[in-house]
């Protein structure tokens, strides 16, 4: 008899395969007291097994292939961090010692307090973190225990699987998907998890937080899932599974005609070309994002060289990083200066001030960075340097005035005369450019284009902040709508400001990748567009599909509506 189960839909995909459930789930951990004269031996067990895990996933982090998401090893690291914090070391050796108890049931201890810290946290992605504690834990905890997880090594020619266990690690994902592994089914975790992320980012389709999952399927069984609408058939009839497979197989079409774009120009069918960028965070982000036909690189996020490290990164480290990116990348970089504060924190062993009670109205970004000139200094003068190499645009993150483009200006052009009197070389052409992300700016518009060489648009904070709605609050995620009226004003109100100024106007918050808002966005006069490496051919084939002058006259109706609603059936017309 078929089943049908619902669970929440994280990476999307169709995938028909046999269930293979994830052994060794639940682990007991017993607790005891040792004679005093063992102590010492149970710390050196504990030792012991801490380093193995540690080597273990420094393996999985070497089995990494190349060309894979650069953020997938950065979860790794993260895992390696931890494993090796004094939290996870120290601490526990303290607890065998002071209760005199044995290693599974100090670490256990030592991760209830942890979690407990995690989960009084406000920030819902800080939260989801908890369950990296519990991955790192688990590894030890299970090898303490002596009950390894075995995945087996790749077989040649083996069935594809769908991968159902209680959770699954990202290391567990990274070997996972040199196998067969067709999808995944975890009974935790949420849309922000990192198996979540890295299964989008690996392509693989991925339901999360179906709970009982592993008592309600069985092994070996047919399962269909639906990574997008979050839905699971077990034991499908003949009718279900023929639907399945041509929804699966009209989706693997769309694909290979998505790759067949790749060495196609975005013109437009009337004859406008549009630029198409990539936003990147790591190096090896760069070679997906000229893998996918992006033309250069429109978001550079720079926080990642400040993140999972104790001190902060010299100029020289900077220069390196900036160089490699530049090197690897062919068109234009646009460079984004630090954008710490509110949602992006590090621990980079800067003081830490009392916690602000809004911190996405706080210190953050270029406000962060004019009130610790010495911390921009040495990524301004890191990044000019690497404009030797290539085309490098300075973008400066949450500009709200023209005297914070003004001072931040001051900075880099005395920065570069210092650089040239000590003898380095430095691009004579590096534009610098306001990202529009805070109304004021977008308002301000016509006068910070004066000023600025480029716009670039990031929508994720202008939504943030025009709606007043906190962009990683679960309670009002409801109100995060890229389509309120406000919002597009705002959008047309920067494009047309760059038009008249006549610098150039991107986009790099997340709309400029949803191929729901393409059209509309042609219609608004934007000609670059900044995505997800993986968006780019989705968005260039929209592009050529599209009459933009056309466009230009429809949305130019549509834009007097004030209402969503309407807008959305207006926007849904444009497809037509
Ligand atoms: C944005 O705010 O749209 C943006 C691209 O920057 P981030 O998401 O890094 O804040
Ligand atoms: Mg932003």
């Amino acid at each position: 008899m078929s089943l049908w189960l619902s669970g929440i839909g994280v990476s999307r995909g169709i995938a028909i395969a046999r269930v293979q459930k994830m052994h060794g789930g639940d682990l007991e951990v017993p607790e005891y007291t040792l004679p005093e004269g063992e102590i010492e031996q149970e710390v050196s067990r504990f030792y012991s097994a801490q380093r193995r895990a540690r080597d273990q996933l420094r393996e999985v982090r070497q089995q990494i292939p190349g060309g894979t998401p650069g953020e997938i090893a950065a979860f790794i690291d993260t895992h390696l961090l931890m494993m090796e914090d004094r939290s996870l070391t120290v601490a526990v050796v303290a607890l065998i010692r002071e209760h005199g108890i044995n290693a599974e049931a100090a670490l256990r201890r030592q991760r209830d307090g942890l979690v407990a810290v995690f989960e009084q946290m406000d920030d819902p992605y800080l939260r989801t973190r908890k369950d990296d504690v519990d991955h790192v834990v688990a590894r030890i905890q299970r090898i303490l225990l002596k009950s390894e997880r075995q995945i087996s090594p790749k077989v040649e020619g083996a069935e594809p699987f769908i991968m159902v266990s209680d959770d699954i690690t990202p290391a567990d994902i990274i070997l996972l998907s040199q196998q067969n592994v067709a999808a995944f089914i975890t009974e935790y975790g949420g849309p922000l998890s990192h198996t979540a992320i890295l299964a989008r980012s690996l392509g693989i389709p991925a339901i999360v937080g179906l709970r009982d999952a592993r008592k309600l399927l069985r092994e070996n069984e047919t399962v269909i899932i639906d990574g997008e609408a979050g839905h699971v058939l077990a034991d499908p009839d003949t009718k279900a599974l023929e639907f399945y497979l041509r929804k699966q197989e009209s989706q693997a079409q769309y694909r290979r005609d998505l790759v067949k774009l790749k060495g196609k120009a975005a013109i437009s069918k009337d004859g406008v070309k549009i630029h198409l960028l990539a936003n990147i965070e790591l190096l090896e982000d760069a070679a997906e994002a000229i893998a996918n036909g992006a033309e250069g690189i429109g978001l550079y996020r720079t926080e990642f060289l400040y993140m999972n490290r104790k001190g902060l990164p010299s100029e020289e480290e900077q220069y390196e990083a900036y160089s490699r990116i530049v090197a690897a990348v062919q068109g234009p970089i646009t460079i984004r200066t630090l954008d710490l504060g509110a949602d992006k924190q590090v621990d980079s062993g800067r003081s830490n001030g009392p916690t602000p009670n809004n911190p996405a109205l706080g210190l953050r970004a270029i406000r962060l960075c004019l009130k610790e000139p010495e911390l921009f200094r040495v990524q301004v003068r890191a990044l000019l340097r690497a404009s030797a190499h290539g085309k490098v645009q300075i973008m400066l993150p949450m500009i709200s005035n023209l005297q914070e483009f003004r001072q931040a200006q001051h900075i880099i052009e005395s920065s570069r005369e210092e650089l040239r009197n000590e003898g380095y070389k430095v691009a004579d052409e590096v534009p610098i450019g306001s990202m529009i992300e805070v109304p004021a700016a977008a308002i301000a518009a016509p006068m910070l284009a004066h000023h600025s060489r480029f716009f670039s648009i990031g929508t994720n904070d202008l939504i943030q902040y025009t709606l007043a709605i906190d962009r990683v609050d679960d309670e009002v995620n409801y109100l995060y709508d890229p389509l309120h009226p406000a919002v597009l004003r705002l959008i047309h109100m920067t494009i047309e400001a760059g038009i008249h100024a006549g610098i150039p106007v991107a986009m790099c918050g997340e709309m400029a990748g949803d191929p729901r808002y393409t059209r509309l966005l042609l219609g608004l006069g934007l000609t670059e567009f900044s995505m997800h490496p993986a968006n780019v051919l989705e968005i260039k084939r929209i592009i050529i599909e599209s009459n933009i002058g056309e466009l230009k006259r429809k949305v130019k109706r549509l834009m007097t509506s004030l209402d969503p609603v309407e807008m959305r059936d207006l926007i849904g017309g444009l497809d037509a």
